[in-house]
């Protein structure tokens, strides 16, 4: 009897307890799916709501009643994961289907997640073409259509295009607001393009609140759930992933990960983080002491390696004062952007997850890169700042203590009053 529960529970624990669908045929096609938990060594306890589970397991039947969500592939890697998570919220809340548009860009990265479907959009949909061309400008989009009050019959049109990107205007912000929401509940087909995290505005609104309430009891999770449900590794990725992991992390005794994420062409002033690193002794050219000393493996991912050779070398050439052995690790150093090429996007997500897997994080200020790892982690925050002019600002986003990733472009609107507001003076940020 205790070795059949055992293995229930293992196979609970496997299942992220019970989040993740259980109704895929064959292991092999996504290892990550079932292998990731035995990699998961700090970070969030908590388990997901059972309501939350619940939701994860339903299956839609095929019916001509779907509406469908179309994700509009868009901009970086670290955007587009935080993306993909805010539409399948929405699309969890509307009762929609999330549909992925690949684009070039998201191939070989995801599992799929859904048993027995393709989350991908099929190659001959009708609109392929239209789609890539949707902007604020388009008769399509929802803002535009509010402006020019064409709005009349959400039965007449089969589709409109959504723009919640970082330059919508205040008539496309409507789409946070519950009046907007009830007519484009009837809509077959709603066309996203979005570069934002836009949890936090779906939060605030009060036709989701009892539905979110009892999804995520401790809305500090949104992301850590959705994330950790949706996005698995695909095998090239896993690999990438497990190969660095076991060659140059498994062995230490803790393992630290340092985003450093340059925005400037020219490289800013990099913090010494004391509470990360442990300090060296310049005094001393050796410690003598007995036994094998602690060791830290410190995982560095940037797109330049000028950081990650200082902070070696501070290693290589003094002792700590702590008597740790301190090993740092770059897997890569792709120079720039190129998200049009499988292996950088492969390699920029196998970072992200390699960092969520470290016990002690620091992420840059302002990146959805970072936010990614920390959020799949279920890891603390701790910030590097973003130097404006070589300087370092004041902490550019309020809630920085939260797990959570940034919404970058919060809509300063209040639905109600029709009229712009301060978003924090909504909802203290304690209460979301
Ligand atoms: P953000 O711009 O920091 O918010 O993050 P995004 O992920 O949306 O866009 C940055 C893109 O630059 C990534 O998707 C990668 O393509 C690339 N990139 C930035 N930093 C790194 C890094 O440390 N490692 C790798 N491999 N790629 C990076």
């Amino acid at each position: 009897v205790n070795e059949t529960s055992d293995s229930v529970e293992l196979q609970q624990d496997k299942l992220l307890g019970g989040l993740l669908a259980d109704g895929f045929d064959d292991e092999e096609t996504c290892l990550s799916r079932y292998q990731s938990a035995m990699y998961y060594h700090k970070g969030l306890s908590e388990k997901p709501s059972s309501y939350l589970i619940s939701r994860s397991g339903a299956q839609f039947t095929e019916s001509s009643e779907c509406k469908y969500v179309l994700w509009i592939s868009f901009s970086g890697l670290g955007n587009r994961i935080l993306t993909l998570a805010s539409a399948f919220l929405y699309a969890l809340l509307t009762n929609r289907v999330l549909v992925v548009d690949p684009g070039t860009d998201m191939v070989d990265l995801f599992c799929e997640p859904f048993p027995d479907s393709s989350w991908f959009l099929p190659s001959d949909f009708p609109l392929n073409v239209q789609f890539n061309n949707f902007s604020q400008n388009s008769d399509q989009c929802y803002g535009k259509m509010l402006k020019n009050k064409a709005v009349t019959d959400s039965t007449v049109a089969s589709f409109v295009y959504l723009h919640i990107a970082r330059d919508y205007d205040d008539h496309d912000k409507l789409f946070f607001c519950d009046e907007e929401q009830r007519f484009l509940r009837n809509m077959p087909w709603l066309m996203m393009k979005t570069d934002n995290y836009f949890v936090p505005s779906v939060l605030l609104m009060p036709s989701f609140e009892q539905e979110l309430n009892d999804l995520f009891p401790n809305k500090e999770t949104v992301f850590h759930f959705l994330g950790r449900y949706l996005l698995h590794p695909t095998n090239n990725v896993w690999g990438l992933v497990v190969r660095y992991y076991q060659a140059y992390l498994a062995k230490a005794d803790e393992r630290v990960g340092i985003q450093i994420r340059v925005f400037d062409t020219k490289p800013g002033p990099f913090q010494h983080k004391k509470n990360i690193l442990p300090d060296v002794n310049h005094q001393e050219d050796a410690t003598n002491s007995s036994g094998i000393p602690k060791s830290k493996a410190v995982l560095m991912t940037s797109l330049n390696s000028g950081y990650f050779e200082k902070v070696r070398d501070i290693y290589w050439e003094f002792p700590t004062v702590t008597g740790e052995a301190v090993g740092v690790y770059q897997p890569s150093h792709e120079g720039y952007q190129q998200t049009q090429k499988q292996m950088h996007n492969q390699k920029a997500w196998a970072e992200m997850y390699l960092l969520s897997l470290t016990d002690v994080l620091a992420t840059s200020s302002w990146s959805t890169f970072g936010y990614v790892a920390h959020g799949l982690g279920g890891l603390k925050l701790r910030i590097l700042y973003k130097p404006e002019n070589r300087t370092v600002p004041d902490p550019p986003c309020p809630c920085a203590m939260s797990m959570e990733p940034c919404f970058h472009a919060p809509p300063f609107f209040n639905c109600k009053a029709k009229r712009g507001t301060y978003t924090g003076e909504l909802v203290p940020c304690e209460a979301l």
